[in-house]
């Protein structure tokens, strides 16, 4: 065995083996879809090299024809997979152009017997053209989602790969000896080519699996820290964001407020229409709570039908005001169950942190209180924390 058909057979069974990886990805559901292209693009890679390494016994046809067709084929099913995993409608039609014009090619080539550089060029050209392409749909799309820095870097080595494939099939007519010779002939240049083709494989399936492992480290980070019901923030999401908040103002001073809701008499709307008619509920109030948001507030659902409001930078007016187009909203809702059309009311605690620097603790205890004694006061009301201690004062002076 020559060194080259060595280096051919190891990439072979390295693209075996991703076949299978990728098919147990898909058996654990994950990226199915995608994960399904890559594993078909890997066993169409493997295919074609078992063309080539018998290309000597077997029909030009076969080993020649349909070995570069399999090969092309690979990295457009792959691009396919990418668009699938990007969200991105496949670009079946250009693809099909692509491919029609290799199957041109190559056909044309195997009937005139024409030379080696002529298919070596038409088809790292459309490989590169296909990668390229689908390393700047990756960059684009991803980009939301991950981040620019994170989409790039994932773009980046299969901007690589098809840069290679590119200059190969721009050089492949100028040095036809060399980068033009079949892959099948040993030369040194060939078993340097192919060795590089193997370290492709690796760096092209090492950068499919960091996207799919990146997707599924935010969705879980996402996960531990949001709401499923309603997608506002939960308790563990809430606290890390009051918790930044409370740090930055016992640094710098910076005030921030909090408010405390509580739907009032929840438990009668779950008694009298079921569950699911609460659940309905509680995602109509988030709904009417971010609309009664700003963009810089964060809302969180801290308990069953609690929800927190942090509103930085904010005083006590500002606070109030918020809390008021919340209460106003929150009244105005209605949940159509079974014909029904539902309302729902909420008492709201009010509090800051401000003055000399003030712990998260003791806003909650104060925030906390002002609920309760809106609560107290007959619920579908506002009280800030601050007049009630102000009142307590008073009381107090008066005794
Ligand atoms: P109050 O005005 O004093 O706050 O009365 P309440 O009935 O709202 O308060 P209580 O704490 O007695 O009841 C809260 C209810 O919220 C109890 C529980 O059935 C309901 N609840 C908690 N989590 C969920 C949830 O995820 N979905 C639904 N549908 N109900 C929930
Ligand atoms: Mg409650
Ligand atoms: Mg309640």
């Amino acid at each position: 065995m020559t060194p080259t058909a060595f280096l051919l057979a190891v990439i072979l069974i390295q693209q075996g083996f991703f076949g299978l990886v990728w098919a147990l990805g898909a058996g654990l559901n994950l990226a199915r879809r995608a994960s399904i292209h890559w594993g078909v693009a890997a066993l169409a890679v493997a295919a074609g090299l078992v063309l080539v390494l018998l290309r000597e016994r077997v029909n030009p046809w076969l080993g020649f024809f349909l070995a570069n067709v399999l090969m092309t084929l690979a990295f457009v099913i792959l691009r396919r997979g990418l668009e699938v995993f990007v969200r991105q409608p496949a670009r079946d039609l250009e693809q099909s152009m692509v491919m029609l014009g290799v199957c041109g090619v190559v056909a044309s080539a195997v009937r005139l017997d024409a030379p080696a550089y002529v298919t070596a060029t038409t088809v790292s050209l459309a490989i590169a053209w296909t990668v390229g392409r689908a390393a700047w749909e990756v960059g684009h799309r991803l980009a939301d989602e991950f981040g620019v820095a994170t989409a790039r870097a994932c773009a980046a080595p299969l901007a690589l790969v098809a840069g290679l494939f590119g200059l190969r099939g721009l050089l492949a007519p100028v040095f036809r000896e060399q980068v033009g010779q079949s892959l099948a002939v040993d030369t040194g240049f060939t078993a340097t080519l192919v060795f590089v083709f193997l370290g492709l494989g690796l760096v092209v399936n090492a950068t499919l699996a960091a996207i799919v492992v990146v997707r599924l480290v935010r969705r879980l980070e996402h996960s531990s820290y949001h709401d499923a019901l309603t997608g506002l923030l939960n308790r563990r999401g809430m606290d890390r964001i009051l918790d930044r908040e409370s740090a930055r103002h016992e640094r710098f001073g910076q005030g921030y407020a909090l408010l405390m809701l509580d739907l009032d008499h929840f438990k009668a709307v779950n008694d009298r229409h079921g569950h699911a008619a609460g659940d309905a509920v509680l995602v109509g109030v988030a709904n009417a709570l971010v609309q009664a948001s700003r963009e810089v507030d964060r809302i969180g659902r801290v308990g069953g039908e609690e929800f927190c409001v942090l509103l930085p930078s904010t005083d006590l007016d500002g606070a109030e005001q918020v809390a008021r187009r919340m209460l106003d909203s929150v009244r105005a809702m209605r949940v159509a169950v079974d014909g029904a059309e539902l309302r729902v009311t909420v008492s709201i605690g009010v509090g800051v942190a401000g003055g000399p620097p003030d712990s998260l603790a003791a806003v909650r205890q104060r925030v906390d209180r002002a609920l309760y004694t809106a609560k107290l006061l007959g619920r579908d009301r506002i009280e800030v924390a601050a007049r009630l201690e102000l009142a307590a004062v008073a009381r107090l002076a008066g005794c």
